[in-house]
């Protein structure tokens, strides 16, 4: 759009090495267990802005990396010492959440960050429940269960620091829309946004 050609566009510094990103021994430790060497291109620029609390667009290919961006730029910003919800991750399907669940649990197994899976077909009670008991620090999941949480108060956006949404052009097409619309009003204004996507078509990037 005319409003994104405007933006001064600048060099993203590039990281060699998660341990050059400062990135917390806990969380380093996930990352070279769960078989990550060295970043990928968009992880190598992509974790630092996200890290620095930039709003981020972060478009690459399928399966460059996107997830590890985002989830390694997510953990290290969450703080487990404060017992709350600090990040708010939505993907568009159930099994698209899951693997980023599975992939973020793999990534803070040294860490005592808490990550929650929230996605239709799994028990609404025990969704309720777990969310009134426990203290999680990140909230992966679909557009509808989470909206059903936010609007009965199960899930608390009040301290929410960082809301990503993957595969965004789907997140911010028609049929999503509305309902990330409903979402985003339970986030508080300060919040940090980040999208990922293989794809920015103009619609999607007029609504970012
Ligand atoms: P995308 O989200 O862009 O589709 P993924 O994050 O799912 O891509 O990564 C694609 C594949 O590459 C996955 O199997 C993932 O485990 C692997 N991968 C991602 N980053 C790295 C890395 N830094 N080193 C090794 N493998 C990686």
């Amino acid at each position: 759009s005319p409003e994104a050609n405007s933006v001064p566009k600048r060099e993203l510094k590039s990281y060699e090495d998660f341990g050059s990103m400062g990135i917390k021994m806990e969380l380093l430790r996930g990352i070279f267990s769960y078989g990550f060497e060295k970043p990928s291109p968009i992880q190598k620029r992509g974790i630092m802005p996200i890290v620095n609390k930039y709003d981020v667009i972060g478009q690459a290919q399928s399966g460059t990396g996107k997830t590890g961006t985002f989830l390694i730029g997510t953990l290290q910003r969450i703080d487990e010492t404060k017992n709350h919800v600090q990040a708010l991750c939505l993907a568009p399907t159930r099994e698209l959440s899951e693997q980023i669940f599975n992939v973020c649990s793999a990534l803070c197994t040294y860490t005592k960050i808490k990550p929650y899976l929230l996605i239709g077909g799994n028990s609404r009670n025990e969704d309720i429940n777990n969310l009134d008991k426990n203290t999680y620090h990140i909230i992966i999941g679909t557009p509808g269960r989470v909206f059903d949480m936010l609007k009965n108060l199960s899930l608390n956006s009040k301290n929410l620091e960082l809301f990503v949404l993957d595969e965004a052009d789907e997140m911010l097409s028609k049929g999503f829309q509305d309902q990330i619309y409903e979402i985003f009003q339970y986030v508080p204004k300060t919040c940090q946004v980040c999208l990922f996507s293989a794809t920015m078509p103009e619609e999607a990037l007029e609504i970012a």
